[in-house]
């Protein structure tokens, strides 16, 4: 068994390698190169083809690039980081002994839990363990689970705030950061708060900003906290 899973991950990470970020336009998700478990997740969810930023963001973020990604509200930006986080931590076989992987900060608790069920959806035959830090519960109590954590969602005073206490949270192995709604954490004065949060996090690695509007605060963030950037935008046609 161990041996055909070896030769289906090589030919995943091999189909990577060979997605041509510059011609090749995915249409649908059964086109791209994705594990299994993420090809039967987005089936049983009835996800079937890609959104205009899906299509831009999903072949670059799958072969490892640094992207910030603007489009509007509703485009599906969820999916457009989602995707490469589960397919990225996959294709290093990451595994609940593995620690933190991914970490994806989002402006609210409400949208923090929206995101939270999408990845529980689209990620419900992965054996990934992941949480949701958004402060209501007792600083002890998340404590506990932080550190058993693959991937977190969280919001960032609530992220900061662990890093700052909790002495055994370890985020020395994390591969992947997402920024989501870029705009609004700048707006509501989180720009202190996450450039701290980046000051712990590992500079080796893969960084995504997702952002609804393109303004100088998430150029600055971007500035920041991405490496070698692609810039991915969907305008509305006219
Ligand atoms: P954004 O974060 O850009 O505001 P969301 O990720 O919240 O957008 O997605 C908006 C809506 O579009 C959600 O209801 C989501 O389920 C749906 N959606 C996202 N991607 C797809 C897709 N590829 N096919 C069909 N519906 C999608
Ligand atoms: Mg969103």
């Amino acid at each position: 068994k161990r041996k055909r899973e070896d030769e289906d991950l090589d030919s995943l990470n091999q189909r990577v390698q060979d997605i041509n970020v510059k011609e090749i336009e995915y249409e649908t998700f059964a086109s791209l190169p994705l594990s299994q478990p993420t090809a039967d997740g987005l089936h049983a969810s009835h996800f079937k083809t890609l959104t205009d930023i899906q299509k831009k963001a999903i072949p670059l973020t799958l072969k490892g690039t640094d992207i910030l990604g603007a489009a509007k509200t509703g485009s599906g930006k969820t999916l457009a980081f989602l995707i490469p986080v589960l397919e990225n931590l996959y294709r290093r076989r990451w595994t609940e002994l593995d620690g933190l992987g991914a970490l994806i900060l989002s402006p609210t608790r409400e949208l923090a839990i929206q995101i939270f069920e999408v990845l529980r959806k689209i990620g419900r035959y992965h054996t990934f363990s992941a949480g949701l830090v958004i402060g209501g519960k007792s600083l002890q109590e998340e404590r506990e689970r932080l550190g058993r954590m693959n991937i977190l969602v969280c919001t960032p005073g609530r992220m900061l705030q662990h890093m700052d206490q909790t002495a055994a949270f370890e985020t020395d192995t994390l591969q992947m950061l997402v920024l989501d709604e870029a705009d609004r954490i700048m707006d509501m004065g989180f720009q202190s708060t996450v450039d701290a949060i980046v000051e712990h996090l590992p500079k080796e690695r893969q960084t995504l900003l997702f952002s609804a509007t393109q303004t100088k605060k998430v150029s600055d963030l971007a500035r920041l906290s991405l490496r070698d950037p692609e810039y991915v935008s969907v305008h509305e046609a006219a």
